[in-house]
């Protein structure tokens, strides 16, 4: 109990403590305030980013972009033309969230920089200052120079509006043809297939995607689109497209004399970073927008993270300019950091990459080139009838896996990633394997087949599986001892 002549001080202390904490929030608000983040692009690296640093900071952040009014997932765009989903379920976040969260979206384009005075001039004719500023402006589809490749009913697959356009261009088509076998010139396929339009699928090498598959795998996956009954040719490319008398895609024709009758043409030959509003802004360019390890870019203040990013030393083996995913989620974290007083190096981590060819899903750790590197073996199992596969890459000499590709199988993203890292050998992975499989419970398990190829191709080797169940023991055991 407080005596009686001690109250008066009590009271004095709470009230002086509450007014230094006003004036505390006050204060700290204003020069907060001051700070204005500016990120141009709301796509997943822009988005990470302005999330970040208001979960570090108070600055105002304000986030612009006339693709969508929100967020949304760009990888998710097929199944909405697939109507396994609407474009609502597309966004990660409900759209009351911006507002509650402070970040100010401005439904506009950056038409030029003004570096000196640290404005955007917007195309609507307003203008944005900043005190700092990101740029996040992301891909569009390459197209080079083809004849034809502007008239309607030609186009790539890369934002909200390309997904509109191939709905509306599409909903008559019988015959489509897309040019360019990547990640996206084989879900535009699928897509395609899904609606019943048949499809031809030009691509200029030799097996599908073999610049970065090796060959099993190029083959397995080719055949499988062709099991979808996709008109795959290879070591074809497009001469032209031709148009009808209403300026409409008519036919198309190829390199080996080929005509083939369509009404849409997907181009699937890659992406490029947008920068084209850079220019003449005194900000450094090559295909990206040049950046350090901090993702800065030259001029003091402007950071460049995502798709549109360069960096100009690249990570040992990785490109100059990554355009996937995860890299650009990890490229906003990083970048949120060093705005909020923590300037940090962007790194990656060991590579990893997931797709879907058609109902295969694929996953890649590590590195897995298509050729074998100096030093390196490889181990590869096919499955003999279906197409599930598991390749390991390794180094001869120290057996330390350099990567793992897996088509058919799902593994856990945590398990490869930390055996890569431990500089595991292939002798451990294929006897731990059983600990990384990530399939529904049910699922057939491959994983003896896969050692026993092993030990018959490697005279002497005699692994075993250290099996899932015994593992969950395990775990068990260590639980129940704790408690
Ligand atoms: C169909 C499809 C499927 C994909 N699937 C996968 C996948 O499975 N896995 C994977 O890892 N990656 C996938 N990708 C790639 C991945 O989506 C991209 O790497 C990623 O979205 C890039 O994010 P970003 O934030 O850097 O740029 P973006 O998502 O391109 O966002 C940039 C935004 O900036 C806006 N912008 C550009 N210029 C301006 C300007 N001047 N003013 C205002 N705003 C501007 C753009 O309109 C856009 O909204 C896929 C891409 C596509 C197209």
């Amino acid at each position: 109990m407080l005596k009686p002549f001690l109250y008066p001080c009590y009271l004095f202390i709470k009230c002086a403590a509450y007014v230094f904490q006003h004036i505390f929030v006050i204060f700290h608000n204003h020069c907060s305030t001051r700070m204005h983040i500016v990120i141009i692009g709301n796509g997943i690296s822009g988005i990470t980013a302005a999330r970040h640093i208001r979960k570090q900071s108070d600055f105002r952040i304000t986030v612009i972009s006339k693709e969508s009014e929100y967020f949304f997932s760009r990888t998710a765009l097929m199944y909405v033309y697939m109507g396994h989903m609407k474009f609502e379920h597309t966004k990660p976040y409900e759209d009351w969230f911006w507002k509650k969260n402070r970040i100010e979206l401005l439904f506009d384009e950056v038409k030029s920089i003004s570096k000196a005075q640290q404005t955007l001039l917007l195309t609507s004719g307003g203008t944005v200052s900043f005190d700092l500023l990101i740029i996040a402006s992301g891909s569009k589809p390459n197209k080079f120079g083809w004849p034809g490749q502007d008239i309607i009913g030609v186009q790539g697959l890369y934002s909200k509006q390309d997904l509109e356009n191939m709905q509306q261009l599409t909903s008559d088509a019988k015959h489509a043809v897309i040019v360019g076998g990547g990640l996206i010139g084989v879900e535009m396929a699928e897509m395609l297939a899904s609606r019943n339009i048949k499809v031809t699928f030009l691509i200029r090498e030799k097996n599908f995607w073999d610049g970065v598959l090796p060959k099993e795998e190029a083959m397995m996956i080719g055949s499988h689109i062709r099991d979808h009954h996709i008109d795959l040719r290879t070591e074809t490319n497009l001469v032209e497209i031709c148009p009808d008398t209403n300026g409409k895609v008519k036919s198309i024709t190829t390199d080996k004399g080929d005509i083939v009758e369509c009404q849409f043409v997907g181009l699937t030959v890659g992406v490029s970073p947008v920068i084209d509003f850079l220019k003449d802004s005194g900000i450094e360019c090559n295909r990206g927008v040049l950046v350090n390890e901090y993702l800065e870019t030259n001029v003091t203040g402007i950071f460049a993270i995502g798709d549109c990013a360069e960096f100009r030393t690249p990570l040992p083996n990785r490109k100059p300019v990554e355009q996937v995913w995860y890299t650009g989620r990890m490229m906003g974290e990083t970048i949120a950091k060093t705005i909020c007083n923590k300037r940090s190096v962007y790194n990656p981590g060991i590579w990893f990459n997931a797709a879907k060819f058609f109902d295969i899903e694929y996953q890649t750790y590590g590195w897995v080139f298509p050729n074998l590197k100096e030093g390196e073996q490889a181990f590869y199992w096919q499955h003999p009838v279906e197409k599930i596969s598991l390749r390991i890459h390794f180094n001869k000499q120290s057996r330390a896996v350099n990567g793992i590709n897996v088509f058919g199988i799902r593994l856990r993203h945590e398990s490869c990633d930390k055996w890569i890292h431990e500089g595991r050998s292939i002798e451990f992975v294929l006897e731990h394997l059983p600990e990384a499989n990530f399939d529904p419970e049910y699922y057939r398990q491959y994983e003896s087949q896969i050692i026993q190829k092993f030990n018959r191709e490697n005279s002497g080797a005699n692994l075993s599986l250290k099996s899932k169940r015994g593992l969950w023991q395990k775990k068990i055991r260590i639980m129940k001892s704790k408690f």
